[in-house]
């Protein structure tokens, strides 16, 4: 299957850049350029927001029934091209091609759910407290043009996950989807554009990214921001919406906390936590990253996640039987070194792995470091790679003390068999989504999002909807 080149998509046509600029597109398994990706200029923004505000007026004046159909036709469309969408983003990201089609068909389900919650969108009527003669009504409306930036690690999943609850609340959506990954994303569209989606509710655009937001952002058309990337620049994104005065959602970093406590099935505990941390080599917001486990299974733990990492068969994700692919870009290979160098310095042990493998591609080692400190990098930045860095503490208390230690606030994992322990995990770690006794299991009908560092809104569940409407209250009085 060849690699195409990925048009930016503009008022309901694909085409070049205005200027015909486009940037090259590598694949992470061989480090070959593959194709290339349009590069979006100033006139093309003009373009894509002119669209956007048409769009929006036609989208949203369009019953909700009616979206709801052309979404369900597009999440069809999806299902059925799934082997192939699978193949390019593998090719363009590098992640094993079961887990490239596990994420388009879930897409196909998140639109599916979106499409019939859009058709429950209900305002509400509140008796007056003054005159039973005044109708008091809370109308929801769509919010109007969205802008969505969204980063390679979940190309498809992560444009959909804003998407779908967008376009279900009547917006229309202008994507900045990442340069790294751009055919898969550009697929998902094409599915709604082949469905019969009006021109201008979707757009997609690419280029350089913080001149891109820096424009829409601020630009009239444009009424609500929604960001998945690292905390730093989400915070240079809202701060930017903040002064123009438009609703944002932030989905950023993490640093999950695995906290395995003393009566913990410690084989659950290694299957459930090891699936979640080489899923996408790592590369996941709410991968498992900070592993606490109780003095007394310590051993027994690492051990056992040693094991479980030598039967990982790390290749190209094209490749039968890969279970996981390379880092998809060589800033994380880099990364990888540093967190690793770092950590030994100051006194961890390297369990397994800790080097890149091969002088193609950027493929590095499943790694497990033991014994880390709390000072080391590994334990205070977000690793963003195949990477379980262990640690040991002695009463539940502790360990959630240094779950809640750093600034960021996203995924949360504990292992134990009493519901006491369980209960008090659930309430006491600062974390906006947390699974006990299980690997990370997000759906589309649960919130998905963080608190503090990790951002604020959420992506999944009636929450993802709320994002996207404003409420107005209208007061009618019968005269
Ligand atoms: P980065 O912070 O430069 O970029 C992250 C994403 O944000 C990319 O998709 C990029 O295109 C986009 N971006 C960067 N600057 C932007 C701007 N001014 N305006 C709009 N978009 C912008 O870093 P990176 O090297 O690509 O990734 C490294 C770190 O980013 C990781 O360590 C991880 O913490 C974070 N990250 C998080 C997620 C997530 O799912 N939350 C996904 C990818 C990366």
């Amino acid at each position: 299957m060849t690699y195409p080149n990925t048009q930016l998509f503009i008022n309901g046509q694909w085409q070049d850049a205005a200027s015909g600029k486009s940037l090259a597109v590598f694949n992470p398994a061989t480090g070959q350029e593959i194709g290339r990706v349009a590069h979006a200029g100033v006139a093309d923004l003009d373009a894509a927001l002119a669209a956007a505000q048409k769009g929006f007026e036609v989208w949203r004046d369009m019953p909700a029934i009616e979206r709801s159909k052309l979404m369900r036709r597009a999440a069809a469309l999806l299902r059925e091209r799934a082997g192939n969408i699978a193949r390019l983003l593998t090719m363009e990201q590098g992640k094993p091609l079961v887990e490239a089609k596990g994420e388009t068909l879930a897409a196909a389900d998140i639109i599916d759910w979106f499409a019939d919650e859009g058709l429950r969108v209900y305002g509400r009527i509140v008796p007056s407290r003054f005159n039973l003669a005044a109708r008091q009504m809370v109308l929801k409306d769509p919010v109007g043009p969205v802008a969505a930036f969204t980063p390679w690690n979940f190309p498809i999943n992560q444009v959909v996950r804003k998407m779908a609850g967008a376009l279900a609340a009547g917006c229309s959506m202008i994507v900045k989807a990442a340069e790294e990954t751009p055919a898969s994303p550009a697929e998902l569209i094409r599915a709604f554009a082949d469905a019969g989606l009006p021109p201008g509710v979707l757009g997609l655009v690419y280029g350089n990214p913080a001149e891109i937001s820096g424009y829409l952002i601020p630009h009239p058309v444009i009424r609500k921001i929604t960001f998945t990337g690292s905390t730093p620049v989400g915070k240079q994104l809202a701060a930017m919406a903040g002064q123009h005065m438009k609703r944002v959602t932030m989905e950023l970093g993490g640093h999950a906390p695995v906290i395995v406590a003393e009566d913990a099935d410690v084989a659950l505990a290694v299957k459930a936590a090891g699936a979640a941390k080489f899923r996408n080599a790592g590369q996941v917001c709410i991968s498992p990253t900070r592993f606490l486990v109780h003095e007394s299974i310590k051993n027994d733990f690492a051990a056992a996640l040693v094991k479980y990492t030598q039967g990982l068969k790390v290749g190209d994700g094209t490749h039968e039987g890969t279970t996981m692919g390379p880092l998809a870009n060589p800033r994380r290979l880099t990364a990888m070194a540093e967190f690793t160098q770092d950590a030994v310095e100051k006194g961890a042990t390297v369990a397994h792995g800790g080097e890149r493998m091969g002088d193609t591609g950027n493929f590095w080692q499943p790694t497990i470091l033991t014994d880390v400190p709390l000072h080391a990098k590994v334990f205070n930045d977000e690793p963003f790679g195949p990477m379980a860095a262990i640690r040991s503490f002695n009463t539940l208390d502790e360990a959630i003390g240094e779950a809640n230690r750093l600034s960021f606030g996203l995924a949360g994992y504990g292992f134990t068999k009493s519901l006491k322990n369980a209960d008090l995990l659930a309430r006491k770690v600062e974390v906006g989504m947390m699974w006990i006794n299980m690997p990370a299991a997000p759906s589309a009908e649960m919130p998905f999002g963080g608190i503090k560092d990790s951002g604020y809104g959420s992506e999944g569940g009636t929450e993802a909807m709320d994002a996207y409407l404003n409420a107005r209250a209208v007061t009618i009085m019968n005269v």
